[in-house]
């Protein structure tokens, strides 16, 4: 059981959260630049007394997570299957939201993700175990067509870590955790009409700090001196000042940062995520207003 203060820091993060998300919808349209979409919403974050948990994900048709516009991004959308996720925090605790928007012609892949969301939100309440929502999740995405990905999952949030356990999967398993009265937690499902399972691309614009040790490198260094602010949270490449690939390279191969390259399924995938609070009968969905 959380403290209630604690638990009114996840409400605050989930009501700014909601806000910034209605709002990051109407921004994204065909023409668009996705650096100005991304830049925007983080911006609207701060502007409402929240702080940028992650860097807005901004993940296109076959890419299910970690896509993030570079600082020298110029592209703009087009008839794209769309997933925003976004978080905000305070104090360290986060509140973690996707969505999906269909430019194209996507809308039944899109519904799937948004019903598995809504039939395993239903399931939730204390001494539920993890293991009957994933089978709900599994089970309406597969009577809707399509494919889970079963290689990303939900989870639960601890101050200043995102992916704190239990994973919450997006197939069937054996036995899980069985949910807590005022354990927060996010919940994700992903359709897919291609494998149902993601793979790492070389290309990565998310990192973060994984240990801090001594490393000679200036570079490196400043880097450093910057991505500790974020402390064990996700940065984008991007908001990193100056050249930076010489850096990050090293500060990758010493172990003190991790990428998180872009992750692909091979065919399109939605998205669908809020946080909730667990309550004895049920749960109190904090990202949505
Ligand atoms: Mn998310
Ligand atoms: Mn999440």
């Amino acid at each position: 059981m959380q403290e209630a203060d604690v638990l009114d820091k996840y409400r605050e993060a989930g009501r700014i959260l909601a806000e910034v998300r209605s709002e990051a919808i109407k921004k994204v349209q065909i023409g668009e630049k996705l650096l100005d979409v991304a830049e925007s919403i983080e911006r609207l974050i701060l502007q409402k007394g929240g702080a940028v948990a992650f860097p807005v994900n901004i993940s296109l048709n076959d890419e299910a997570a970690h896509a993030t516009p570079s600082k020298d991004d110029v592209s703009t959308f087009g008839r794209d299957l769309v997933k925003l996720d976004i978080g905000v925090h305070i104090d360290g605790y986060i509140a973690d939201t996707a969505v999906s928007i269909d430019l194209g012609s996507n809308r039944e892949l899109l519904e799937a993700s948004n019903i598995a969301l809504e039939q395993a939100i239903e399931v939730v309440h204390a001494g539920v175990d993890t293991a009957a929502i994933s089978a709900v999740i599994e089970q309406t995405i597969t009577d809707c067509g399509f494919h889970p990905v079963v290689n990303l999952t939900g989870h639960g949030l601890e101050r200043y870590t995102q992916h704190a356990p239990p994973p919450i999967h997006n197939r069937r398993t054996q036995g899980g955790t069985k949910l807590k009265e005022g354990q927060v937690i996010a919940i994700e499902p992903f359709s897919s009409n291609g494998n149902g399972r993601v793979y790492e691309t070389g290309k990565a614009e998310i990192y973060s700090l994984v240990k801090t040790k001594p490393i000679r490198s200036p570079e490196a260094r400043a880097i450093l001196k910057e991505a500790e602010v974020y402390k064990s949270l996700p940065f984008a490449k991007r908001w990193l000042k100056g050249r930076v690939d010489m850096g990050l390279k090293q500060l990758e191969t010493a172990g003190i940062i991790r990428a998180y390259p872009v992750l692909k399924d091979k065919g399109l995938v939605s998205q669908a995520e809020d946080t909730l609070i667990v309550t004895a009968d049920g749960s109190e969905v904090i990202t949505r207003i």
